[in-house]
């Protein structure tokens, strides 16, 4: 018995899930199967809630949810068209090979149960279709009858698909802007390098330009020194000299006084007259 199956709507990554879990998948809800599950001749397996579904829809809203009405089916996975008679897809064999698999594979890994959110709206009817128009996933039964009656609705694999890729653009972005962003990175820090050494060599060539002009300056003021020393050692002895020759006017002076005064006391007029010639 072939369990064989179409995986490309599979809105899962496959690569990293168990083999004998991807068999066990139902083309229409994605989910693992829930029982009763139903075989078709073309030997795919579907869950026979989610055949009916399918059955029921594509029979149109006349038909309503009556169960065991005969008609058309094709398969989901590889269009095969069966007729089913007046028990629907009741009328289908079980498939209790696979039922035996997924209650084994249940209870063997419990916490593998996948989780498969149902409509608020119709309890028990699983979100399997997106409403581009609203941009909500939502059940089959809510665009057939419900709200979202008038929307344009996809396939919930085909808007995954569109989002995923949409998503690896995404990152494909942000990771190409953070590699340039890296790159600007390292070239501000090589600018900053450059400015560093810059500054540095800068720095040095300013310090050894004022040790030279401090150099010249210091040399200068010696020799302005020196000259204010020389100045004022020429002055000293000129001043010094002239002192001299006014003091020693001064003494012949003084000399010239004292004789005088000593004539003017003469007293015999004859020898005051021979000292004052
Ligand atoms: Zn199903
Ligand atoms: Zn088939
Ligand atoms: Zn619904
Ligand atoms: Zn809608």
């Amino acid at each position: 018995m072939s369990l064989k199956m179409d995986y490309s709507s599979f809105p899962r990554d496959c690569h990293t899930m168990d083999t004998l879990e991807r068999q066990l998948i139902c083309p229409i809800c994605l989910e693992m199967f829930s029982k009763p599950v139903v075989i078709l001749p073309c030997q795919h397996n579907l869950c026979r809630k989610c055949a009916n579904d399918i059955f029921q829809v594509s029979c149109g809203p006349s038909r309503g949810t009556t169960l065991g009405s005969s008609g058309r089916f094709r398969c989901p996975s590889c269009r095969h068209e069966v007729v089913l008679d007046r028990h629907g897809v009741y009328g289908l064999q079980r498939n209790l090979l696979v039922e035996n698999i997924i209650d084994i594979y249940k209870q063997e890994s419990p916490l593998l149960k996948p989780e498969c959110p149902t409509c608020e709206e119709h309890e028990d009817e699983k979100i399997n279709i997106y409403c581009v128009t609203c941009r909500v996933p939502t059940c089959s039964l809510c665009k057939v009858f419900g709200e979202h009656q008038a929307c344009r609705v996809a396939p919930l694999s085909d808007v995954y698909e569109q989002h995923k890729s949409e998503l690896t653009d995404g990152i494909r972005t942000l990771v190409a802007s953070n590699e340039r962003i890296q790159a600007l990175i390292a070239e501000l820090q090589n600018t900053c390098r450059n400015v560093e050494d810059n500054c540095k060599a800068r720095k040095q060539t300013l310090c050894e330009k004022f040790e030279r002009m401090a150099g010249i300056l210091e040399e200068r003021k010696e020799i302005m020194l020196q000259r204010v020393s020389y100045e004022q050692a020429e002055k000293t002895r000129q001043l010094r000299a002239l002192s001299e020759a006014y003091e020693a006017r001064v003494e012949a002076t003084s000399k010239l006084v004292n004789t005088a005064l000593q004539a003017s006391e003469e007293p015999q007029v004859p020898l005051f007259l021979q000292v004052g010639r």
